[in-house]
């Protein structure tokens, strides 16, 4: 099978395709990424020895021009602005990359019947209050309340609409995965960010009172199974996209934590007291500052082992400790 990546140089994307080239059904792997700032060159070092990885640096709003690609079976669409705080003052890159950057994508994939799995966010259904005990289900209704997670619900809807344009015959899938964590992610992220911090001893700056709650997810189980999607035997990517209520999957680990939760939990590890490295900063989005995000991984569930994701919460956190320590 070969498989296109968008954005395969970014933090997802260069996990997911180094996955992928470990599968024995995978004959090729092309990726195309403009190589903004958010980009990694790990991929770029690897296409000089791997003869399946092919990379392509170019906007993916010029992706028409590809049309050689057309034997290939999945596109995994990752290219994204993927910063909410760059969301914030730099919008038309946005709007470009994530909105007319997935339609143009959309109709390549649908006019060249190639499966699509666009990688979106849960940001898209915006917050929960803290005491909320409840999780989102895919059904729910999308109230995206930052720029970011508005372009990326406008991204799926112009998957929609490039469908529509195609008599609805396009072929795809939207996830929607919680915060990721993990090896090669950007270091202006917030992990990368409290590591710097300590390995710099500077303190590390926690919005507000440092309440705000994601669910970790680490970015090895994303890979594992976005490539389980595309290459299982009994292909299960066909059970989700034959019917209109299951284009969406959550994509959430179960592990909840607030900032300086997930602070303490990355001193322990380093056994150094938190409170010693935090330093509470004013939150430039204020109260638009979404509180608490938590996705309901019931269909995941159905396909992958869910528990295991949790289980292993802990001992992933020290791998990608242990990683960015080993990073000059
Ligand atoms: P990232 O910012 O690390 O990487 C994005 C990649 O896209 C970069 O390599 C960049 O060069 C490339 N890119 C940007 N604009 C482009 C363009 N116009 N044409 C071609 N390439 C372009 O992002 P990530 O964290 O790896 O996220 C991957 C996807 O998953 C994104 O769509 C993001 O919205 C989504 N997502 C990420 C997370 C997370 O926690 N990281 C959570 C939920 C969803």
């Amino acid at each position: 099978m070969k498989v296109i990546v968008t954005g395969g140089c970014g933090f997802i994307g260069t996990n997911v395709v180094l996955k992928l080239l470990e599968h024995d059904q995978v004959e090729a792997v092309v990726v195309i990424d403009k190589m903004t700032y958010a980009s990694n060159d790990k991929l770029m070092e690897l296409a000089y020895f791997h003869t399946n990885l092919f990379i392509i640096q170019d906007d993916i709003v010029n992706i028409e021009k590809y049309n050689k690609l057309h034997d290939f079976e999945f596109c995994i669409h990752m290219a994204a602005e993927s910063h909410v705080d760059k969301s914030l003052n730099e919008l038309d890159n946005f709007i470009h990359t994530n909105v007319k950057g997935t339609y143009e994508v959309a109709k390549w994939c649908f006019k060249n019947d190639i499966k699509l799995i666009h990688f979106s966010t849960d940001e898209v259904y915006g917050h929960l209050e803290f005491e909320d005990g409840d999780r989102f289900q895919e059904e729910r209704h999308p109230k995206p309340r930052n720029p970011y997670a508005v372009s990326k619900l406008f991204a799926e809807q112009m998957i929609d609409l490039a469908n529509i344009e195609y008599h609805e015959k396009g072929k795809y899938l939207i996830l929607r995965p919680s915060n990721n964590f993990g090896e090669y992610q950007d270091k202006t992220k917030f992990i990368p960010v409290i590591l710097n911090s300590i390995k710099n001893n500077k303190k590390i700056p926690v919005y507000g009172e440092g309440k705000n709650e994601r669910e970790w997810l680490y970015v090895g189980d994303t890979a594992d199974i976005v490539t389980q999607l595309v290459t299982e035997e009994h292909n299960s990517i066909n059970y989700f996209y034959l019917e209109d209520d299951r284009k969406y999957l959550n994509l959430g680990s179960g592990v909840d934590l607030s900032n300086v939760e997930l602070i303490k939990n990355i001193c322990e590890i380093l056994d150094t007291d938190a409170d010693n490295h935090i330093e509470f900063v004013e939150d430039p989005r204020g109260n638009m500052h979404d509180l608490k995000y938590a996705v309901d991984s019931f269909k995941l569930s159905c396909i992958y082992d869910t528990n295991k994701i949790k289980s292993n919460f802990k001992s992933n956190l020290k791998r990608t400790v242990e990683w960015f320590q080993s990073q000059k």
